[in-house]
This record gives structure tokens, C-alpha cells and sequence, in this order.
């Protein structure tokens, strides 16, 4: 299988390019408008022919690059069906299984750190990797204290769902802000310091205390991700 990961630096967010080989279908998970071109020349290098392109959540910190991507490859655009973004071409249910050329990836529910986020389980009768988005993260976790982020959903989407996948599943988030690329399940349950040994209350106290800012882009991010960053295509409203 080919499998590329891409980190774009300012928002620190790793996007997945995903083919079952060189010169067939792919998919990518979580891309960044910035990298835009990055993407288009590994798929022009590669022979890939981009068939979707997903984004696990609506993102607050970067622009997707959803819309450019079906401008560019003519791709299908998929978000989880309880997304705002009018603009994708598909929306995905828990237990959907997305499918191309030789790749099958499972769609999970996974709220708490947005109300809509899923994960994507490759290979789902026999998990191989999860794509989680931001629920869960590399010894940490996504923040739930916006875009109908609840830290209850949070710890049952993680506790409920994510760790009852194998433990050698190779975790793949869209985030890491320390360099770190890669954990597993089994990783995250004994080391991850907000779910290790924690209950669930322990769990809501760690995240409801957080106190973070808010990201730097979040006023264009999120209003730009809801039209699959593209707000200049928006069709104007009558009247
Ligand atoms: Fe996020």
C-alpha cells in the first residue's frame, strides 16, 4: 500500500495521502489549503488517480483544502453526516465503510472534541491503523470547550469506541505538536496522561480545566471549512 503522511508547520496538522499502489485510486484524509500543491505533485508523481478527499471534522486552525482538491482531481468531498458543510459531495454514517481500488475505511462516530468529528478505521474487518482526527490525540487529547465539544462525549468516544480496537493499531491524528507522527492504541492506553488511569471524572475535570485560547484562525477557519474553504464560491443569497 502506498501511505504519505504531510505535516503542514503552522498549524501543525498531518494530512494522510492513501492509495493501495502507485499509479491507482487514492484518498486523503484531513487536508490543508496551504499544501495544496504539495499534494497535487505527490499524486502527479505517483500516477494516483484522487478519488476522495475527507476531512474528519470542521476544522478551527487551517483551511481545508477539500474544495480545491475536487476543483483540481474532480474527487468526491466527505464529511461525517452531522456536518454543517453544505458544500460535500457525501456524508458518511457510523459503520459506513468508504471503499476504492484495493482500501476500505470504516466510518466511527466519534464526537467530543466537535459534535460531528469521525474517525476512519483502515481495513476495518481486521484494523491495521486510525485515522482519529482530533478526538484523540498522541498523549493528549482534542479540546472539547467549542463547535459543540463536550468532554463526557469525548471519554466515550475515546474509552467506548477507540480503545476497543486492537491495541497494535497504528494511531494516525491529525495533530501533533511535538514532532511525534505515529502511537497505537495500546500506546495511548497506558501512557496517555489524560486517559490512563483516569475515570471518567477525572477525565472531565483535566479537560474542562484546560482553559486554552482560541486557535489564532478560528474566526476564518471555521466559516471558510463550512464552505470546504472556498467562501468565495458561495452562491449569494437572494435578497
Ligand atoms: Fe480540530
Amino acid at each position: 500500500m502506498f501511505f504519505r503522511q504531510f505535516f503542514d508547520n503552522s498549524s501543525s496538522t498531518y494530512t494522510y495521502l492513501l492509495a493501495s499502489r502507485v499509479g491507482g485510486e487514492a484518498l486523503i484524509i484531513d487536508p490543508v489549503k496551504e499544501q495544496l500543491q504539495q499534494y497535487l505533485s505527490a499524486i502527479e508523481d505517483l500516477d494516483l488517480k484522487l478519488v476522495q478527499a475527507i476531512d474528519t471534522h470542521t476544522h478551527a486552525d487551517h483551511i481545508t483544502a477539500l474544495g480545491d482538491l475536487r476543483d483540481a482531481t474532480h474527487c468526491i468531498t466527505i464529511m461525517g453526516e452531522l456536518s454543517k458543510a453544505h458544500c460535500v459531495s457525501e456524508y458518511v454514517r457510523e459503520g459506513d465503510t468508504i471503499r476504492l481500488d484495493g482500501i476500505e475505511l470504516g466510518a466511527i462516530y466519534t464526537p467530543g472534541h466537535t459534535d460531528e468529528s469521525f474517525s476512519f478505521v483502515l481495513n476495518p474487518s481486521s484494523p491495521k491503523a486510525v485515522f482519529t482526527g482530533d478526538v484523540l490525540l498522541i498523549r493528549g487529547s482534542g479540546r472539547t470547550d467549542f463547535q459543540g465539544g463536550d468532554a463526557h462525549r469525548s471519554w466515550d468516544s475515546i474509552v467506548n469506541k477507540l480503545f476497543r480496537l486492537p491495541d497494535d493499531t497504528t494511531l494516525y491524528p491529525a495533530h501533533d505538536y511535538k514532532g511525534w507522527t505515529a502511537s497505537s492504541i495500546g500506546e495511548e492506553k497506558r501512557c496517555n496522561p489524560r486517559l490512563a488511569n483516569k475515570s471518567e471524572a477525572d477525565y472531565v475535570a483535566i479537560m474542562n480545566g484546560l482553559n486554552l485560547p482560541d486557535p489564532k484562525m478560528m474566526d476564518v477557519a471555521i466559516p471558510a471549512n463550512l464552505a470546504c474553504g472556498q467562501p468565495t464560491k458561495l452562491p449569494k443569497r437572494q435578497g
